[in-house]
């Protein structure tokens, strides 16, 4: 970010107060808002998941709004584990989050051979596969799998070394030991250990001094068969600039990419990530919050975060219409955002006067069935969602119903001029929409 940029959108905000994960923040106008929400509340929500390993929730103000979290006292120390500062102590065993461990690991579709690859690994350091690579989009689970490793071997060796580190820590350490000529202890700190563990190896792109360290780094331990265990979000050879010699060492051991979890998949993160929480919420809310994050799972689990903090807020139960308020001027939004679903939900039930709690039910009265029909007909245009997909998002209904639906729909317009001109309409708002 250039420095203009840092002086227009980030000295101006005022950070408010930090309660119970949420964090809120008071911007000058509605312009600033709107660059936060498109622009930096996911990078904010990156950081802090990346140093504290747990999901916040940032609430942007303007001037005159009050505070909704004003009157509840602040939380000082969160629970949290905090890693240490890592720069310093090279020596230190490095801190794993405790709570990433395998026994919170969901296990579904995209993860499977990732989780089962890990778990063998920890049982049998070094001979298995080395290195272990885990690769794929941001928010799938590898560190977590990373750290669960660690902690499964600390728990069946208490004794045994090991060394977690995100590849920007490994080069600032040897930056800073060369620096301060301590290159000896360096070298300790990372080849004598039993398992080697280096998080987001795409970033030594670029960086041949530290590529050429981590070279060595990596035969040394290679050679003694100690495991080595690294992440990225692609495979070593779509990384650019990190060299032959390396990208051919990142394909010995075993590439495992970890997709977007599925539907059910992503309704058992929620729900064990509510029972760790003992929170209880309704199974028809977790399903709905699960319809709405579908490629993140540090999203998704923002969401049911963002759902509780709201609920607290407003002193309310969690039900599905609660859910969607919360998750209605969902902040963490890309800039770039392609139509999904919910977009289309929420203008069809705006457009009718109905709530999307209604366009997702079961009710079969006609002031809800035709804009649930019609938001299933825009959802199959408007979106590349399959139809079992577009099924899942309204509340779980069968393909054959949106099949029926969208026929319907499709028939009915060619003789119903009202009709017609209602889902043109939504259309132009839709599309209005999506390109801003
Ligand atoms: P990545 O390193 O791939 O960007 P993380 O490991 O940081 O992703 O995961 C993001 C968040 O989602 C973490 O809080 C993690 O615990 C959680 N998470 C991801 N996958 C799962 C899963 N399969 N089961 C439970 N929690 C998960
Ligand atoms: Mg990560």
């Amino acid at each position: 970010m250039s420095l203009v940029s840092y002086d227009t959108w980030i000295k101006t905000a005022e950070p408010l107060q930090f309660t119970d994960n949420t964090l809120v923040i008071q911007v000058p106008s509605d312009f600033h808002r709107d660059y936060w929400k498109q622009r930096l509340i996911t990078k904010v929500n990156q950081l802090v998941n990346d140093n504290f390993q747990t999901e916040i929730v940032v609430l942007i103000l303007i001037p005159g709004e009050k505070n909704p979290l004003a009157s509840v006292a602040p939380v000082v120390e969160k629970k949290a584990p905090q890693p240490e500062a890592e720069t310093t102590g090279l020596l230190r065993n490095s801190p794993l989050n405790k709570a990433y461990t395998f026994e919170s690991f969901v296990v579904g579709d995209g993860n499977q051979m990732a989780h089962a690859a890990a778990l063998a690994v920890s049982e049998e350091l070094g001979t298995l596969y080395n290195p272990l690579y885990f690769y794929g989009g941001v928010g799938l689970g590898k560190t977590h799998l990373m750290h669960a490793i660690g902690n499964q071997l600390l728990k069946n060796q208490p004794n045994a070394k090991v060394k977690y580190v995100s590849s920007e820590t490994f080069t600032n350490d040897f930056v800073n030991s060369i620096k301060n000529k301590q290159q000896e202890e360096f070298r300790r700190a990372y080849r004598n250990v039993d398992l080697l563990l280096v998080d987001d190896v795409q970033f030594f792109a670029k960086k041949p001094g530290t590529i050429d360290e981590f070279f060595h780094t990596f035969n040394d331990l290679y050679d003694d068969k100690k495991q080595i265990v690294l992440s990225s979000d692609r495979l070593p050879n779509m990384i650019e600039n990190l060299g032959d010699r390396l990208i051919s060492r990142f394909k010995w051991g075993l590439p495992v990419e970890i997709t977007p979890p599925d539907y059910e998949t992503r309704i058992a993160i929620l729900e064990t990530k509510a029972t760790s929480e003992s929170l209880t919420i309704p199974n028809d809310v977790l399903k709905f919050i699960a319809g709405r994050f579908e490629t993140n799972v540090r999203e998704l689990e923002g969401g049911l975060t963002r759902v509780k903090a709201y609920a607290q807020m407003k002193k309310a139960p969690i039900t599905i219409d609660l859910a969607d308020e919360a998750l209605q001027n969902l902040t963490d939004m890309p800039a770039k955002r392609i139509l999904d679903i919910h977009s289309i939900q929420t203008a069809v039930a705006k457009f009718y006067n109905v709530t999307v709690a209604e366009i997702v039910g079961k009710k079969r009265v006609k002031r809800i069935v035709v804009p649930r029909q019609v938001a299933m007909y825009l959802a199959r245009e408007l979106t590349d969602a399959s139809l079992p997909k577009i099924g899942k998002a309204f509340g779980g209904k069968d393909h054959t119903t949106v099949l029926h639906a969208c026929d319907k729909i499709a028939e009915a317009i060619l003789n119903d001029d009202k009709l017609q001109e209602e889902v043109a309409t939504l259309k132009k708002r839709l599309d209005v929409e999506t390109v801003n």
